[in-house]
């Protein structure tokens, strides 16, 4: 299965530092069949680096959307009005859940919207610190899993992208909070299992599940090579060129 390497640049870079790290990022990286290079830059940097982008090398993704496609919803932007300048939009991203109070009716409308607009959903999901230490974390993954899919088909089923991000890892600076391999290969197989109880077992097998939280060139390789894990979404490293290029390097040689 291809893998999938997801750069999340968030509230970062003016339009014209954007379009000057996709250069420097185009010109590092070769084209590959095996790895799906997707780059989610800030909204107003959409439309400019839709033009400049090399579709060979990598795709843009949008960092979330408004699921209704027009109307009066201000300061919004929807998934209507993304199309054909993104392939892929990140959904249900923690800070989207946590800072702005996405909930689970917006995320799954956000997932069918995408899906109805012909861009991939990355849905996010994962626990917070205190439900991981209250062992809820099944639960919680199982609740925004199938919340977020309710309004998915069996049909569409295999257009989405689903990523594990436990809160408690993301952005985490000591390396004390970092999630093991052994961790994430437990939630990556209870993700296919539910999956599979929900969809049938061509989707808990095929459907590609990342991984995100502090990944880095460093411990990139032992985060693809987790078992059930098809991919990475990257958030402080993927603001660094040169190191998100070589965690591209690092997927593209895991896959060979
Ligand atoms: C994220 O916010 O999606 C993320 C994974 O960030 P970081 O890589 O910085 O932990």
């Amino acid at each position: 299965m291809k893998s999938y390497i997801v750069g999340n640049w968030k509230m970062n870079f003016s339009v014209g530092e954007s379009s000057v790290y996709l250069h420097k990022l185009q010109q590092k990286i070769r084209a590959f069949r095996s790895v799906e290079v997707i780059v989610a830059p800030s909204l107003v940097a959409l439309q400019p680096l839709s033009l400049q982008v090399d579709r060979k090398k990598l795709r843009l993704a949008a960092q979330s959307a408004n699921p209704h496609d027009f109307g009066a919803y201000t300061g919004e932007v929807s998934f209507t009005q993304l199309r054909g300048l993104v392939d892929y939009c990140i959904i249900g991203h923690s800070e989207r859940r946590q800072l702005f109070h996405a909930s689970d009716k917006d995320i799954r409308a956000s997932v069918a919207a995408a899906l109805r607009n012909q861009i991939t959903p990355i849905l996010c999901i994962g626990e917070t610190e205190t439900e991981h230490t209250f062992g809820e974390t099944h639960d919680v993954v199982r609740d925004q899993l199938l919340g977020g899919l309710s309004e998915v088909s069996t049909e569409d089923i295999s257009k989405v992208i689903i990523a594990y991000e436990p809160i408690w890892a993301i952005s985490t600076t000591t390396g004390a909070h970092l999630a093991s391999p052994d961790e994430i290969a437990d939630i990556a197989k209870f993700i296919r299992r539910t999956l599979t109880e929900t969809y049938g077992k061509e989707a808990g097998e095929n459907i590609p599940v990342l991984y995100g939280g502090s990944v880095n060139p460093s411990n990139a390789g032992a985060y693809l090579t987790v078992p059930g894990i098809n991919g990475l979404l990257v958030g402080g490293a993927s603001l660094v060129a040169d190191q998100f290029a070589e965690i591209i390097e690092t997927a593209k040689k895991v896959q060979d």
